[in-house]
């Protein structure tokens, strides 16, 4: 039996079906990471399990025991918000303590454990501060501090890191996976960012319109992703995706029956620059030059649009003819209606 059951979740809000029905188990000690485009139904399932929100059908069973109309405060669940949620007039010490002051500990304990997460997380030398007075970084890891004295069965997070510039999020990434190595809690993470997700995840739920397309590691999604959404969902930049019929006859014949009609799939990597009298004929729109990488933005004479991942400097312009070398090896295959017909082995 999982450790956290979802079976059937449903949310409606008026007449809007937000939740369809989602099914999911999830281990003790997982960390699993809840991704999709805006209005998917993250941050809604993630209330919902926090018990934040109504769960209008289905079941949540938390440890063995039916949790699915509990309140937020008897679900031995924390969450941190992207928000923080601080109380700004309380000093950091105060703000890690509060809930174990409602929950009656004693102040030796409470002590002993604000002490603890506080060392845990670089904030002994803050503890008597206001959050005012705290970098955005700091701030936040007063709110995970807040949940960790709790030692809840389930951490929840709610893109805890969309307010941090970028610097400060990966660092702060990496500080979250160090302490989910330390702690071994079971968590939930809801973020739009995939890069996190693919970082952090033991595995990756991707959502769309409320439902889930496809559950998986983060490699797992990368190599065989079930369909073109998920395809184009993971990895940065994303698969280029082109109809067949806009590729030369050569890599039409290469196609699976089952995709004739749909279209071919392949990462950035799998595109390269060759000459024009070999390859593909394209012409560059746009070239990104990062310092280990250059991503080469190209549209083929049939219009098919693709950019190209080269992983030493380029020496091209925009406006120039190229040739494309397609690593049909690598390919991914798509039906007509998206569904994936062959990965890569
Ligand atoms: P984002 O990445 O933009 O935060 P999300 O995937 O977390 O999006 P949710 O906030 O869970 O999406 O919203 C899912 C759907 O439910 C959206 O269509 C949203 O408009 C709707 N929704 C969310 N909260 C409410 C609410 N309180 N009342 C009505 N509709 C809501």
């Amino acid at each position: 039996m999982a450790y956290l059951e979802l079976k059937g979740i449903e949310k409606f809000f008026g007449e809007h079906r937000a939740i369809k029905g989602v099914d999911l188990d999830i281990q003790p000690g997982e960390f699993i990471v809840f991704v999709g485009p805006s209005g998917c139904g993250k941050s809604t399932l993630l209330r919902l399990i926090a018990g934040l929100e109504h769960i209008d059908g289905g079941q949540l069973n938390l440890d063995g025991r039916d949790i699915t109309h509990l309140p937020a405060s008897k679900r031995d669940l924390a969450m941190v918000f992207q928000s923080y949620a601080l109380y700004p007039h309380m000093s950091v010490y105060e703000n890690m303590s509060f809930a174990l002051k409602l929950a009656g500990e004693s102040k030796q304990v409470i002590e002993e454990k604000v002490t603890r997460a506080a060392s845990i997380l670089n904030l002994t030398d803050y503890l008597d501060r206001t959050p005012g007075a705290l970098s955005g970084g700091q701030r936040q890891r007063v709110a995970i501090g807040r949940a960790i004295v709790r030692a809840p069965k389930v951490f929840l997070f709610d893109e805890p890191l969309s307010n941090l510039d970028a610097a400060l999020r990966g660092q702060t990434r990496v500080e979250i996976a160090q302490l989910h190595r330390d702690l071994g809690a079971t968590t939930i993470y809801v973020t739009h960012d995939q890069v996190e997700a693919m970082t952090l995840a033991d595995r990756v739920v991707v959502l769309r319109d409320g439902l889930i397309e496809q559950v998986g590691s983060p490699l797992d999604l990368y190599d065989h992703p079930v369909n073109q959404f998920v395809a184009q969902f993971i990895g940065t930049p994303q698969m280029n995706v082109s109809p067949l019929n806009t590729l030369p006859a050569a890599v039409q014949a290469a196609a699976p029956a089952a995709a004739k009609g749909g279209s071919i799939g392949l990462r950035p990597e799998g595109v390269r620059l060759t000459d024009v009298a070999t390859g593909v004929p394209a012409k560059v729109v746009l070239v990104e030059a990062l310092g280990a990488e250059t991503l080469i933005y190209v549209k083929t004479h049939e219009g098919a649009q693709m950019v190209a991942r080269q992983a030493d400097r380029a020496h091209v312009q925009v406006g120039a003819e190229v040739g494309l070398q397609l690593d049909i090896s690598t390919a991914h295959w798509f039906d007509a209606k998206g569904r994936t017909v062959r990965t890569p082995t």
